[in-house]
């Protein structure tokens, strides 16, 4: 296939034959799901929606906007240091979000979450706090080639400040971490080993808790990203053994601007607080200031509290769904994806990871993947095209950008048909 200019008038969708593949999963009604979902039912650019960059960011069910609203209507104040009514109400709000989340990673130790922007913020906290207290000249940071920008960078800027080794555990071909790599690299220098539990870009579902075990035999702390992880699998933080946890609440239906760091109080104790400002003090002089308890020590200046109660609801509400009941869905979803995809011709499915959970990326031929995200957006289709923030993993494929479909609890059988009979009129403008 060769590329040629877009032309509207030949992306007319091209009926295909219906798929029987539909997971039709005792007890998961996915369309009541969806009609929680107001932003579902909006058609775009005269097409029902397939939104299929859930990867990216989720969308909010009717439970989570109405908190936030509420929230504000009737809630809204100032945090902690206020002494009236709407301060203590906004106060309570803003701590039970934090309890949900606490129950939610299966920890009862509100005082080990952190509320942050996002994954981002979390991981970039730990390199400037126990990462400076504890990386040195010649000392290690181990990452793996799965990762995400924000799962990089902050380590390599560490690394440039300290003095310090920025290494990458290799994957296979397949798009799964090497094991045996891992267990080499894991030496006395190591400090800590930053990984993700899945892979954004390919959906690979790493063996997180065998991970974290070897990185411990070598007395290894290790930091697990979760922004692709929470959604789709759920973390307990007490089983798994993690050091440091981070998850984003927008990626996991909740609001954006909010995300959590979960840190093992032993660790998080022993940190230094990252900003200054106000709420992270107990005392303040010219002289000395003493810092707030966890886990207002990494928490200065106003909170970011409907987020909070934004992200408390959105936990609520994948707790009635059931986050196993989602990720059954999620799985025979990505199965349908995954063979109705393989039927494409010239399409080639990136990656074949031992486990995948909820995105999936492929090439259609050689038309570059902006060119078929552009004509995907005109039938309805909203996939993402480009280097998914994983630029190192895609050099590592031989590849600069891929497009990417990726689920959610409100992930349909007829999203996936309207994927590919947008896909088959890429084929036919490019033919
Ligand atoms: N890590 C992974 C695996 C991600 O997929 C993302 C976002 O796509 C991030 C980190 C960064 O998340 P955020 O932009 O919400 O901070």
């Amino acid at each position: 296939m060769t590329s040629r200019a877009l032309d509207e008038r030949e992306t007319a969708a091209r009926p295909i034959a219906r798929r029987d593949t539909a997971p039709a999963r005792a007890g998961y009604d996915v369309e009541a799901i969806r009609a929680q979902f107001p932003i579902l039912a909006r058609p775009v650019r005269g097409k029902p929606l397939a939104y299929l960059d859930n990867a990216a960011t989720s969308q909010k069910p009717r439970a989570v906007i109405d908190a936030i609203r509420r929230y504000y209507e009737e809630d809204n104040a100032n945090v902690h240091r206020g002494v009236h009514l709407l301060s203590e109400r906004a106060t309570r709000a803003q701590e039970a979000a934090r309890v949900k989340v606490a129950r939610f990673l299966g920890t009862d130790d509100p005082h080990e979450v952190i509320f942050v922007r996002g994954t981002t913020e979390a991981v970039n906290l730990v390199a400037q706090t126990f990462g400076r207290q504890r990386v040195g000249p010649g000392d290690e940071i181990l990452v793996t080639c799965l990762e995400h920008h924000s799962n990089i960078v902050p380590w390599q800027l560490l690394c440039q400040e300290k003095g310090a080794a920025l290494k990458v555990v290799p994957i296979s071909d397949a798009g799964d971490l090497e094991l045996d790599a891992l267990d080499r690299l894991l030496g006395p220098r190591t400090r800590l080993l930053a990984v993700t539990q899945v892979s954004n870009a390919l959906g690979t579902v790493t063996p997180i808790a065998e991970i974290i075990e070897r990185a411990h035999a070598r007395g290894v702390p290790v930091l697990v990203d979760g922004a692709q992880g929470a959604p789709h699998l759920g973390f307990d933080v007490g089983r798994a053994g993690a050091d440091f946890y981070a998850f984003s609440g927008h990626k996991i239906y909740g609001p954006t601007g909010i995300g959590v760091l979960w840190g093992r109080r032993a660790l998080l104790e022993e940190m230094p607080p990252w900003q200054g400002g106000g709420d992270m003090i107990l005392s303040v002089s010219f002289e000395k200031t003493t810092f707030n308890a966890l886990p207002y020590k990494f928490e200065a200046g106003t909170p970011h509290i409907a987020g909070a109660v934004g992200l408390g609801a959105a936990l609520d509400w994948v707790g009635e769904v059931g986050l196993e009941a989602i990720a059954a869905h999620e799985r025979a979803i990505l199965d349908t994806a995954a063979a109705a995809l393989a039927e494409v011709p010239e399409l080639r499915i990136i990656g074949a990871p031992r486990e995948r959970a909820g995105a999936i990326s492929f090439l259609l031929g050689d038309v570059h993947p902006h060119d078929a995200g552009t004509i995907l957006d005109r039938h309805g289709v909203a996939v993402r095209a480009g280097h998914h923030c994983a630029q190192p993993l895609l050099a590592r494929l031989g590849l600069s950008a891929t497009l990417r479909a990726s689920f959610a609890a409100y992930s349909t059988p007829r999203e996936i048909e309207q994927l590919v009979r947008a896909l088959h009129a890429v084929r036919e403008i490019f033919a």
